[in-house]
């Protein structure tokens, strides 16, 4: 077999934010990731990018319940806070290509445009003050670093995703030049996602829909540094009886540690809300089998198309 006919391996990854406790929401993203890159690597990756939200300990934490629930992940943790020399290195080939640009304003004049569009995150699209900057100006202190969508013209991004079908989204009308680096010195969720995600050479994307609308920005940098665009598949986003996202804020339980059943059935409970329909004697089967059952049966095209979906009750 010539080495072009070779399969290219599968890489997948579990990102979670270390601001809370692992709940059901996370173990939904952990089973559905996880399952799908069987076949692969599946590498996990401690989001702390925004510093002041990350919970001391936490991390440590989110992985030993990882553990006690049987995932077992390839090659070393990575820790986005200790990435901060690879985001600068992404930003300065995006500022000399023309792509980013230095942005001054204070949240004040920011909050003066009220007559600027509110995009589809809810925000205000950012009015343009600062992107006449080209590379050779001065680069003024204390600057945020904003990506200029319309730079690689292109004026819609579409894909189609493994799970909610084909997604487009014009930046300008519906997002804006978004920041790609703060003015108090975090990178943003969406330059280091995209950097880490390229970096670690992960070939499929799967995690919650909450990240559906993010995906045309991340499509446009890694389109931008030149890079191989993964697969993406976004999974329904649990939600609590009032409609809420599952989260620290939302009072969302975390996943019990102790008892082996009790874990069987949070991830029976995943794989009931990932439509996989187990069984219901696999309650009584231990963790191992129940893995067993999950990586033999575990499809993709049976999960719900949908951005949301009530978590089952026992699990809230
Ligand atoms: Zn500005």
């Amino acid at each position: 077999m010539s080495e072009a006919l070779l399969p290219i391996s599968v890489v997948g990854r579990f990102a979670p934010s270390p601001t809370g406790p692992l709940h059901f929401g996370s173990l939904v993203a952990a089973v559905a990731s996880y399952l799908e890159a069987c076949a692969g690597q599946w590498l996990l990756r401690v989001e702390d990018v925004d510093r002041p939200r990350s919970v001391s300990g936490m991390a440590g934490l989110q992985q030993e319940i990882l553990h006690a629930y049987g995932f077992v992940w390839d090659r070393e943790v990575v820790l986005q806070s200790e990435r901060e020399h690879l985001y600068q290195k992404a930003l300065k080939t995006l500022i000399e290509a023309g792509y980013a640009y230095p942005c001054t304003c204070t949240r004040s004049q920011l909050a003066g445009h009220t007559d600027a569009r509110v995009g589809i995150d809810g925000a205000r699209i950012y009015p343009g003050t600062c992107s006449h900057w080209q590379p050779g100006d001065a680069v003024p202190e204390n600057a945020a670093w904003r990506f200029r969508v319309g730079g690689l013209d292109v004026p819609e991004w579409s894909f189609t995703d493994r799970i909610q079908g084909v997604v487009s989204q014009q930046l300008a009308r519906d997002v804006g030049d978004f920041v790609l680096h703060r003015a108090d010195g975090c990178t943003t969720y969406q330059l280091a996602v995209v950097v880490d995600d390229l970096a670690q050479g992960v070939t499929q994307v799967v995690r919650g829909a909450d990240l559906l609308d993010s995906t045309p920005r991340q499509l446009a940098l890694i389109s931008a540094l030149g890079g191989q665009v993964p697969s993406y598949a976004h999974l329904p986003v649990a939600v609590n009886n009032a409609g809420e996202k599952l989260s620290k804020q939302t009072m969302a339980q975390a996943l019990p540690l102790g008892m082996e059943s009790e874990r069987v059935v949070a991830l029976w409970s995943a794989l009931d809300f990932l439509g996989q329909e187990p069984p219901a004697s696999l309650y009584k089967l231990s963790q191992a089998k129940l893995w067993i059952w999950a990586k033999t049966h575990w499809s993709i095209s049976k999960v719900a198309k949908a951005r949301r979906c009530f978590l089952p009750s026992k699990a809230q």
